[in-house]
């Protein structure tokens, strides 16, 4: 158990219909409305509901503000959804200041796999919430804050997950470490994805979630949860991410003077590439410690990625990056990014009778 908490045990809220003024307040304000994470029922017509989480991150808001357009379009609660949500808003105290998490709360998408934290509790109470409601299919909404595409994140590899994934994007990525985050927990109740719309605030990505959910909402299960064709032409698996280790200060462009990790300017360009072995991600201080790279079995496997040579922290094995930043925030309280490679499903191959 760390003992990183000094904040208040935050209670869950339960709400069971949408509060006045949710559709209207900005994000710096919702915390007069919702006292804390809120679990609301908003009405919809007979059937399982949606379930969508949003504001895990306090200062990723593109799930907020599409939600607020959403609901303001078929004039909830006023007028029934074509299907009922369940909508779980996480961090509010840290939206009310434009942050990820507040210090001395655990990060809201590291609390749903064990009891480390004492927000546990609190997802515990959630999940259990979510279960009893039987959800037809579960969304949660991110934001990163490098370049890179909108894609849809699945930890199942089924049909029906995977058509959740594909109506939001080509680009998805299928990963099952970090497993502390919601979207695990909730894919073993149903089908579940974590979108990740782009940077927050950006008026096209709001617009795109926005349609995307108007679909959950509208379309058939039937519908929503049939694959289309070449459903998997894009498809990634996370295999690794990238740290820097504790105490190295980290610094963009070509001078080494300036930091002891100086990574390439356009790092963020690489997202989504395929980046071939040989290539320079950056440059290090002699005597400082460059990155690390840690396998989802949290086996330090730097030596197999990555080569230290004359001050250069150079590519050993072709890889696609995911989320790489530039924001040095983000990087010493997250990570640097993920590596990735294409992933093949490989299905039961069925017998062709005629041969
Ligand atoms: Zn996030």
């Amino acid at each position: 158990m760390e003992h990183l908490n000094h904040l208040p045990v935050p209670a869950l809220h339960r709400f069971e219909r949408l509060p006045d003024g949710f559709i209207d307040a900005p994000v710096e304000r919702l915390g007069e409305i919702l006292p804390g994470p809120s679990l609301i029922q908003i009405e919809g017509e007979p059937g399982p509901p949606l379930f969508v989480s949003i504001l895990l991150h306090g200062n990723e808001t593109t799930g907020f503000d599409a939600m607020q357009k959403l609901l303001a379009r078929y004039d909830a609660p006023r007028r029934l959804l074509p299907r009922p949500v369940l909508l779980f808003v996480g961090n509010v105290a840290a939206a009310g200041r434009g942050l990820r998490k507040l210090d001395g709360q655990a990060d809201y998408n590291r609390i749903w796999h064990d009891e480390r934290y004492q927000e546990h509790r609190l997802a515990r109470e959630v999940l259990a919430e979510v279960a009893k409601a039987a959800p037809l299919a579960a969304i949660d909404l991110h934001n990163n804050t490098g370049k890179n595409p909108h894609y849809g994140c699945v930890n199942r590899l089924d049909d029906a997950t995977l058509s959740l994934a594909r109506r939001f994007s080509k680009t998805m990525v299928w990963f099952t470490e970090p497993r502390e985050v919601i979207a695990v927990a909730l894919s073993r109740i149903c089908s579940s994805v974590t979108l990740e719309c782009g940077v927050s605030g950006n008026a096209a990505g709001t617009s795109h979630v926005e349609n995307y959910l108007r679909h959950c909402l509208e379309l058939s299960a039937e519908a929503l949860f049939t694959p289309p064709p070449n459903h998997l032409s894009d498809l990634f698996h996370t295999t690794a991410r990238i740290i820097v280790p504790e105490g190295a200060s980290v610094g963009f462009g070509a001078s080494v003077e300036s930091a002891d990790i100086c990574l390439r300017e356009d790092l963020e360009n690489l997202n989504f590439e395929r980046v071939s072995e040989g290539t320079e991600l950056g440059r290090f201080r002699d005597g400082a410690k460059p990155l690390v790279v840690i396998d989802n079995e949290e086996r330090d496997v730097t030596s197999r990625y990555l080569d230290f040579s004359e001050q250069r922290i150079i590519t050993k094995l072709p890889i696609v990056p995911s989320m790489f930043t530039r924001d040095v925030r983000v990087i010493m309280q997250d990570c640097l990014g993920y590596i990735m490679e294409p992933y093949e499903v490989k299905r039961e191959k069925t017998v062709d009778p005629a041969s």
